[in-house]
């Protein structure tokens, strides 16, 4: 095979990872003590809506179980034998060279403005290095694009990216600013193991395009004619335009206080399950309804079943299977008089 970013030399480089891992080793790991091996990540694929578990090698079955809250199956036992965030034969040795070039850039001198420096009570935070900082996210989100299938981004605004990456020296700033970039970052207090509360993944959205990088999150949109307001769990909430930078003198990043932070994290799992369920009932109900009828029910009567259960959405989260199974019956018998 080709290598996905000269398109000359043969990809002979194994194990690149695609979202940088000196960023997200610290979350992937359950006990914080820097090791890559044991831990678990989620997938925010909305093409299974639910918040899907994923985990590594090494990760201790009793943990996966604990937080499946139930035994994970051989395909997810499998899934944990590969190492995430990684290919072989995608890229070139000379060409990971230009990643670990960009990659050490933003470690070396944008990292530290982030984990190491005080950010307590700072909404937002300007960095000088646009280049560096647009290099660097770039990457992550082109690569993600050339890796995975989730997340795809037009021929056209990936091919832009791809001559960004391959001429990261000498692109001029008018090419390097256009796109809309918004990063947030996520402060994250109480030492290492805290890290591990983060999420690493990516969602099916577009415009913006979202990649969750443990304690930095992307919205990327291909072009300024596509920003609009992205409601995601409260992510976007506050001054949403504001930290949509495009043609930027200096790069404003937003900053979510830690006690926000896991406010957020535990908002975005709740409203991902609610939305996990209300699909698989409506699922489940269509499916009952063909059973008895012979026949798909009609959209209106499936939006009153789901009214009925639902009320306050977050409630059906609280219902057992019993309930839902009384509910159902009831609302058919209902319809049957
Ligand atoms: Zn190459």
């Amino acid at each position: 095979m080709t290598c996905a970013l000269c398109q000359e030399r043969e990809a002979n480089k194994k194990n690149t990872h695609y979202l940088t891992d000196g960023i997200i080793r610290s979350c992937l790991n359950q006990d914080g003590s820097g090791e890559r091996e044991k831990g678990f990540y989620f997938d925010l694929s909305n093409k299974s809506a639910f918040v899907e578990f994923n985990f590594q090698r090494e990760t201790s079955i009793p943990k996966l179980e604990e937080s499946l809250g139930r035994e994970p199956t051989l395909e997810e036992i499998e899934k944990a034998k590969q190492i995430p965030f990684s290919v072989d034969y995608v890229f070139c040795s000379v060409c990971e060279d230009i990643f670990t070039s960009i990659e050490s850039n933003f470690m070396d001198n944008i990292l530290p403005k982030f984990r190491e420096s005080d950010l307590n009570n700072n909404e937002e935070i300007e960095i000088a290095e646009c280049r560096e900082i647009r290099l660097f996210f770039y990457l992550q989100l082109w690569r993600t694009h050339i890796c995975e299938q989730t997340l795809k981004l037009p021929e056209h605004i990936s091919e832009s990216l791809r001559e960004i990456i391959l001429t990261y020296e000498t692109v001029d700033n008018e090419e390097l600013d256009k796109f809309p970039l918004s990063i947030t970052y996520l402060q994250t207090l109480g030492g290492l193991k805290e890290y591990t509360t983060n999420f690493v993944g990516f969602t099916n959205d577009k415009n913006p395009y979202l990649i969750f990088m443990n304690d930095f999150i992307i919205q990327f949109f291909d072009s300024d004619k596509e920003i609009r307001f992205f409601d995601f769990h409260g992510l976007n909430s506050g001054n949403y335009q504001k930290f949509v930078n495009q043609n930027e003198g200096e790069f404003k990043v937003k900053i979510v206080q830690n006690k926000e932070r896991k406010q957020l994290l535990n908002d975005i799992i709740k409203g991902e399950k609610v939305k996990q369920t209300l699909k698989f009932y409506k699922d489940s109900f269509n499916k009952l309804w063909f059973m008895m009828f012979g026949g798909n029910p009609p959209i209106q009567i499936t939006q009153e079943y789901i009214n009925e259960i639902t009320g306050d959405e977050f409630d059906i989260l609280k219902y057992s299977k019993e309930r839902i199974v009384e509910l159902t019956r009831d609302f058919i018998m209902k319809r049957l008089k």
